[in-house]
């Protein structure tokens, strides 16, 4: 299964990017495409998107904000560009050509592919707007190599800075024919899903996974299993998905971290997978990694 979020057409040809004449002649060339991003949001077609619209230099117009190299398709130079104001508060620009659209729901209809791209766009423009100064020195940094460094300019320091993923385990707890399902404050009403939490660093993805199961619910956990990872641009997590077996079973819930938890028989997510709005919970969208942990498991005998 391929994850929404991934799976993005463009070549980013990273052999080209570091070269600034090419990516200059790129910018100004009237083949290139630019994806517009205004409040990070997407440019789609409708307000039923079938797809991104691009739009040439000539309809772009003057823009002053950072511009990301997304990469070539059959030679032709994409990319995304902030199109932010910097006193903001104006209506939203270019609605002649299509739709502004937040990334989420964006992405959860153009599906595999264009949600790629998108998610590219939306952390690496995400982070420029965040990380203008240098983290070394303070000084004010520059966009570099199409957008995937800053680079700080001062004298004596000149650091480079790189864009940010952030690894954050999600992780399907099982005991026998039962999974741990729990929710946070901030879910939708109703909806239950895999536990999860931020990697830290000097730990590995198991450590992690059994230290936030241990931390969150009083899980002890014993032999985890990688399953499949989502990168998830809000702002700029990677989700490593993983099936964690449960050694206990009583619950201790950190209420900082989850309202609830509780163990769901396998043939009760059988149901709630095929719609079934009778149990008073649901399962993630299957535009999230988690819903497609809780379905890889529950599809096995
Ligand atoms: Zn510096």
């Amino acid at each position: 299964v391929q994850m929404t979020f991934s799976g993005s057409p463009l070549d980013p040809a990273d052999r080209l990017r570091g070269d600034q004449e090419w990516l200059q002649n790129r910018l100004n060339d009237s083949r290139s495409r630019f994806l517009p991003m205004w409040q990070l949001m997407a440019f789609v077609d409708a307000p039923k998107p079938t797809s991104l619209v691009w739009l040439a230099a000539v309809d772009l117009g003057e823009v002053e904000g950072t511009a990301v190299f997304l990469g070539l398709k059959d030679d032709v130079a994409h990319f995304a560009i902030d199109v932010d104001r910097p006193e903001g508060g104006e209506a939203a620009p270019y609605q002649s050509f299509g739709h502004f659209m937040d990334v989420r729901t964006a992405g959860g209809i153009l599906g595999v592919g264009e949600s790629g791209i998108l998610a590219r766009a939306r952390s690496l423009i995400d982070w420029h707007k965040r990380h203008r100064f240098c983290a070394q020195c303070g000084s004010p940094s520059q966009s570099a190599r199409g957008g995937y460094m800053r680079q700080c300019p001062k004298d004596g320091c000149k650091a480079p800075h790189f864009p940010r993923v952030d690894p954050v385990v999600i992780m399907l707890i099982v005991k026998g024919d039962k999974c741990l399902l729990g929710r946070q404050a901030r879910f939708p009403e109703g909806m239950y899903s895999a536990l999860a939490g931020f990697m830290e660093p000097g730990e590995t993805i198991e450590e992690a996974v059994r230290r936030e199961s241990l931390e969150e619910a009083g899980i002890v956990v014993g032999d985890v299993r990688y399953l499949a990872c989502q990168p998830w641009p809000f702002p700029s997590n990677l989700m490593i998905g993983c099936e964690a077996e449960a050694l206990s079973e009583d619950i201790t819930l950190d209420r900082n971290e989850l309202e609830l938890a509780m163990w769901v028989p396998k043939d009760v997510i059988r149901r709630a997978l095929a719609g079934d709005e009778t149990l008073g919970f649901h399962l993630p969208p299957p535009l999230a990694v988690a819903y497609h942990l809780v379905r890889d498991w529950a599809e096995r005998d």
